[in-house]
């Protein structure tokens, strides 16, 4: 007889370009604001007074290519391209150099965002969770090690809707850098392998509806795609 009352849930994981091995992950960091102009057009100030996070279920984990319905519950669901970095050794109030050692690999990765809840949450002064932390919220698409792409420190990053652009960035223009991000979480948590952190995303932020096929790519690493169904 199992230990467990009801099967346990399958281990949220991301696929590894090149291998049959999958990265298990533990926790989902995300970096609110952390570029300059998305910060404007979200009606804030850039500024390096101090990054702050929001964190995703790992089961909302959803791969490149998948489609799934329009999410439950809100009316404006956003897109939002990121880079998205995997941790790859224990790091603990890390330096910027430290911490940029510790990177295991990238991917690329959409923030979805049910912006109405958001913004009701932030008027409230309430949390982000129903905004942020949602079904198949968490697209990713795979992760390539970091010694296959060295450290991304800058480069294009672009997201289309039915193959119109929407979103254009470059990584050099983050606020706080990955290195520096890390660096940060590590004072905050016992970072370790399993932790990945959606890294923030460039201008152009939009409303995707029930057909829109969503397609981004970051230079230097690789595409990610994501197909919304009809609402449940
Ligand atoms: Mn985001």
């Amino acid at each position: 007889m199992s230990q467990y009352i009801f099967t346990p849930p399958e281990t949220p994981s991301v696929a590894v370009r090149g291998s049959d091995q999958r990265y298990a992950v533990a926790r989902i960091f995300c970096v609110g604001r952390n570029y300059a102009a998305h910060a404007r057009e979200m009606g804030s100030d850039p500024t390096r007074e101090s990054p702050f996070y929001f964190t995703k279920p790992p089961v909302a984990l959803t791969p490149s290519g998948a489609t799934v319905p329009y999410a439950l519950a809100t009316r404006n669901l956003h897109h939002e391209m990121e880079l998205v970095v995997a941790v790859g050794a224990p790091l603990l109030r890390a330096t910027p150099a430290q911490a940029a050692k510790a990177v295991w690999g990238y991917a690329a990765g959409l923030d979805m965002t049910r912006r109405d809840l958001q913004n009701e949450a932030k008027a409230a002064g309430r949390p982000w969770d129903t905004g942020k932390s949602f079904e198949h919220s968490a697209v990713i698409g795979e992760f390539v090690p970091a010694i296959v792409t060295g450290p991304l420190e800058r480069g294009a990053i672009t997201l289309a809707v039915n193959g119109v652009e929407k979103q254009r960035g470059d990584l050099a223009d983050m606020i706080w850098s990955v290195p520096e991000l890390l660096a940060n979480l590590s004072q905050l948590y016992h970072l370790a392998p399993g932790d990945i952190v959606y890294t923030g995303t460039p201008e152009g932020v939009g409303p995707v509806v029930a057909g829109d096929v969503i397609t981004g790519h970051i230079e230097g690493l690789g595409d990610i795609r994501f197909t919304l169904s009809e609402a449940e």
